[in-house]
């Protein structure tokens, strides 16, 4: 007998985390979504051991954690390589992913539509030009609610009125940054993988940014671990899409904005930036600090 949740929660994370903590059971989830999880993510689980994964473009997930990486990167400057046996953890990342969508799509109640890997054009103000921008991305799940009157037996009244529709990007983490990520203060955290730049440009090419959006943690250290959905407030978004905003203008008009994400974040961007002994994910550090 399928369980689906029978509580009203508070908001949208509570509700994710109790649908993809009943579908991961194997009294819930459905072999049929399960095998098409299986078979998606056999095609990138090939491709992530046999490929480099360092991106080409600029793109919602690349570049765009600092201005001045955007700057290095169309100044032609090259971005450092990635670990040559990082693959076997992007290929659990994909499997993960994966097998989220089926947790979540096997154990979803009726009311509400789940769309995965769903294809999104950019907002207008992302730079037209191909060469170096990806003119297209996709979103990890993205939630609609199809019938109010169901929706409101698991979510409040102002939740179903106000957030419709919601969008939710899947992180696989380790358990350190699992436990960094579930006690992170969003509005002002030290965001250097982009996380919340590629929420903000999604919820803005959806038109959904006034419904915030949800950061999901899935601990691939310990998966018996409950998901940690984050809530990413509106004002953290639109932030965001203004920083970026001048980022781009600074970037395509090849004019150096400065270490940018370390005068943002003083001491606290050196385990990103590679400075202060730290050894560094950015990967312009080395142009950056020759720079200075
Ligand atoms: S090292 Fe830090 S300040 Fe420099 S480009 Fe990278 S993120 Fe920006």
């Amino acid at each position: 007998m399928l369980s689906k949740p029978q509580t009203k929660y508070p908001d949208w994370s509570r509700f994710l985390a109790a649908v993809w903590h009943d579908g991961m059971s194997v009294h819930n989830m459905d072999k049929d979504i399960a095998a098409e999880a299986v078979k998606n993510s056999s095609e990138s689980i090939l491709e992530s051991l046999t490929r480099r994964n360092e991106s080409h473009v600029i793109r919602p997930s690349a570049f765009l954690s600092c201005a001045r990486q955007s700057y290095h990167f169309l100044a032609g400057d090259e971005p450092g390589k990635m670990p040559d046996n990082i693959g076997p953890t992007f290929a659990v990342g994909h499997l993960l992913h994966e097998v989220s969508y089926a947790a979540v799509k096997s154990a979803m109640p009726f009311g509400f539509k789940v769309e995965t890997e769903k294809a999104v054009d950019l907002p207008e103000w992302w730079v037209k030009e191909p060469t170096h921008f990806n003119q297209s991305g996709h979103v990890d799940m993205f939630i609609s609610i199809t019938d109010e009157e169901e929706a409101r037996k698991y979510l409040p009244d102002s939740v179903v009125n106000d957030q419709p529709k919601m969008l939710v990007d899947f992180k696989t983490m380790g358990g350190f940054s699992y436990r960094k990520h579930s006690k992170a203060d969003y509005s002002r955290a030290v965001d250097g993988f982009g996380y919340l730049a590629q929420l903000a440009v999604y919820t803005e090419a959806l038109g959904t940014l006034g419904s915030g959006a949800i950061l999901a943690g899935i601990n691939r250290d310990s998966l018996m671990q409950p998901l940690m959905p984050r809530f990413i407030a509106p004002s953290t978004l639109m932030k965001e899409v203004e920083r970026l905003k001048r980022a781009f203008d600074s970037a395509t008009q090849l004019q150096d904005p400065g270490p940018e994400f370390l005068i943002r974040h003083g001491a606290e961007a050196n385990f990103f930036c590679g400075r202060g002994g730290k050894p560094g994910y950015c990967p312009f550090k080395k142009a950056c600090k020759a720079m200075g």
